[in-house]
């Protein structure tokens, strides 16, 4: 395929962060990290500054990870209290309902209001300083205010995704001994309600040491009540001060829990801490997104996720930002919902996943380019690699070829970006992650572990040589899976679990999970780049690509294709696609079997969960593994009758 390059726009021309002050930058990063960091350090107001920068070893006898250590800060202190001098009066959140009627604004002064009295309701419910909250929260600024009033009195929030059922809940709320929940009487999306205060209560059942529910009235629906236990917020609310002294916090203090997304096992708890992750969630929302004081921030993620932990809340709001939380789903009640929130609250930045890029693909130009997009100047995608197809009609029809992409790597482990261009300094390839983050280490290890060269086009697994404050600490309550996991394959070094790839130019392209990549006669193929092929063909909305066990190839190549809408496959749909795989990547690539399916088993943030594809493709339907994080299981059942035994 030949290779597309774009440019730098001239509306980047003076951004924070052009080509020469990357370079130096980075170069400063990697060579005088404690220098540089000091310095990154002061972009967040400390109780004590920090002296020891960091205390870091990867070896698996002797792992530590440390920044910031003697620092002392308040995480909502950053967050808002030091905006209110200047920005007192500035929208922190905007909140736009599922109704597209409901929409509201909050300052920064009303956010400090609403947050010291929230604290101020935690303390009285009985939370102290280290207990873990769990959040089961629909996307209402209550969540945010959660968030921070943990932070603000030194409790550890771990927010689980309001899609997830009361068995998911229980596990998550035991897993980290949590004794409160925050939740909400219903959450609302697409019009529907979701019983979050209901599915509280069955989880309860599993989880007896829950002694306290605080309860935020969202709909008005009726919900069960266990006297005693259960808080109304409006009520405490009118017992509770205004007034709520943050707690200084160690740098190295737990922050949150957050359980991985899931899709390739049993979700990890991983534990963040307090000073690293804050400057690095400032510090690449600033750079990335190349923040600017009148900005209008819509990351599109859950709060559930890492991307609505980083994106949402403490990036945009420790840099004083405008964060637009939307509760409801792209598509309702129209295909044009998000231009129509683009043009109502003339949004600058979106940030979101490939998986709604497709989705919003699939319902053509129109609704898109009948709204004013006039307010945007920069997209970013997250979470999956983005097939260069989507990347285009994301470039093309919703940035009208103006605004540049910034197509994010990294992970929960990570807490922010890692891999990723910056608009005022990289031209971009579409489907490239670009380059490293200051102080990213990225580096390419064969499976025996050996580095590949750092010059040159190479491949393999992705590993990073070195910490960033915005590293986990540990999978809480387990430090050997911690061990395991991530520092074990690979000696000295964080093992990612993705492919990658650097080309000539010294771009980074994430190819996939490691696990995903095929071997087929002995060819190396990612599954990703399959998909990219079959993605741009007309007839395909979204393809998920896996290998299953071949006599003579070794592997051979079983893809599941779901049709732009109101198409029935045919034979002749096969062989076309086949045709055009061999075609576009060489016919080593050509499928040996496509399996058309109306839909693809997904995580809840929308990822396709190729390991339970892999057993589909291999007959092994009893050993699919743990489902519970599937958005909705009942694909797996459509699947496993349109599988085709291969030929
Ligand atoms: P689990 O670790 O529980 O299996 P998960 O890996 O899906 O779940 P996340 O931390 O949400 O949990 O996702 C991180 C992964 O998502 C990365 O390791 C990578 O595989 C993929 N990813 C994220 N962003 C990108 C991107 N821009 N390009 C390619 N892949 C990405
Ligand atoms: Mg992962």
């Amino acid at each position: 395929m030949s290779e597309t390059v774009i440019g730098i726009p001239q509306s980047f021309a003076d951004a924070k962060i052009n080509a020469e002050r990357y370079a130096d930058m980075y170069a400063r990063s990697i060579n005088e990290p404690d220098a540089f960091w000091a310095d990154e350090a002061k972009r967040l107001d400390w109780y004590k500054e920090p002296t020891k920068i960091s205390d870091v070893s990867f070896a698996k006898d002797d792992l530590h990870i440390r920044w910031f250590e003697d620092g002392e800060l308040n995480v909502s202190y950053n967050c808002i209290d030091r905006h209110l001098p200047e920005r007192a009066g500035k929208v922190a959140l905007i909140w736009e309902g599922d109704n597209p009627a409901f929409h509201h604004s909050i300052t920064y002064a009303q956010l400090h209001n609403h947050v010291c009295r929230f604290a101020n309701e935690l303390k009285k419910i009985g939370v102290k300083k280290g207990d873990r909250v769990t959040l089961y929260m629909p996307m209402i600024p209550e969540a945010a205010y959660a968030m921070l009033a943990c932070t603000r009195i030194g409790a550890v929030h771990s927010v689980v995704f309001g899609g997830f059922s009361p068995d998911a809940l229980a596990g998550r709320i035991n897993d980290c001994q949590s004794e409160f929940v925050v939740t909400a009487d219903q959450g609302v999306r697409g019009n529907k309600g979701v019983p979050l205060k209901a599915n509280v209560d069955k989880a309860l059942e599993q989880a007896p040491d829950v002694k306290a529910v605080l309860c935020i009235r969202h709909t008005g629906a009726q919900v069960p009540w266990v006297e005693g236990r259960d808080f109304w917020h409006h009520d405490l609310a009118l017992e509770v001060d205004a007034k709520c002294e943050p707690e200084p916090m160690k740098a190295e203090d737990p922050l949150f829990i957050l359980y991985t997304s899931g899709s390739t096992g049993k979700p990890k708890g991983v534990l963040h801490t307090t000073g690293g992750y804050l400057v690095w969630a400032s510090m690449t929302h600033e750079y990335t997104f190349d923040h600017r004081e009148d900005d209008v921030f819509w990351c599109t993620a859950d709060v559930g996720w890492v991307t609505g932990h980083t994106y949402i809340v403490y990036g945009p709001l420790a840099n004083g930002a405008t964060s637009l939380m939307y509760e409801g789903v792209p598509t309702w009640p129209g295909p044009d919902r998000c231009w129509r929130i683009v043009a109502k609250h003339k949004v600058t930045t979106i940030y979101t996943a490939p998986t709604a890029i497709r989705a919003l693909m699939r319902e053509g130009d129109e609704p898109v380019s009948k709204h004013d997009r006039s307010s945007l100047r920069l997209l970013g995608s997250v979470g999956e690699p983005i097939n260069p197809e989507a990347w285009r009609w994301y470039h093309e029809v919703v940035g009208d070829k103006r605004c540049p992409i910034v197509d994010t790597w990294w992970q929960t482990e990570t807490g922010g970006h890692l891999i990723t261009p910056l608009p005022g300094a990289h031209e971009l390839k579409p489907g490239s992650a670009s380059f490293p983050m200051f102080g990213v280490q990225p580096a390419l290890v064969d499976t025996e572990g050996n580095l590949l060269p750092d010059e040159g086009a190479q491949e393999g697994n992705l590993v990073l040589l070195g910490s960033w404050p915005g590293q986990m600490r540990t999978v809480y309550g387990d430090h050997q899976r911690f061990v395991e996991t991530y520092f074990s394959t690979y000696e000295n070094m964080y093992f990612t679990g993705d492919g990658a790839r650097r080309d000539a130019d010294g771009y980074w392209w994430i190819t996939g999970r490691v696990d995903d990549v095929l071997n087929v006669s002995g060819h190396r193929l990612g599954t990703a780049e399959i998909e990219s092929a079959l993605v741009a063909h007309e007839l395909v909305a979204e393809a998920a690509v896996v290998g299953y066990p071949h006599d003579l190839k070794g592997q051979g190549i079983y893809c599941y294709v779901t049709l732009v809408a109101g198409l029935e496959p045919t034979e002749e749909t096969e062989k076309t696609l086949k045709a055009h795989v061999r075609q576009e990547i060489g016919p080593v690539a050509t499928p040996d079997v496509i399996q058309f399916s109306p839909g693809l088993p997904k995580t809840r943030s929308g990822k396709i969960m190729r390991r339970i594809l892999r057993k589909i493709a291999e007959g092994e339907y009893d050993k699919l593994g743990d489902i519970s994080t599937l958005a909705d299981p009942g694909v797996v059942e459509d699947l496993i009758e349109g599988h085709k035994i291969s030929t």
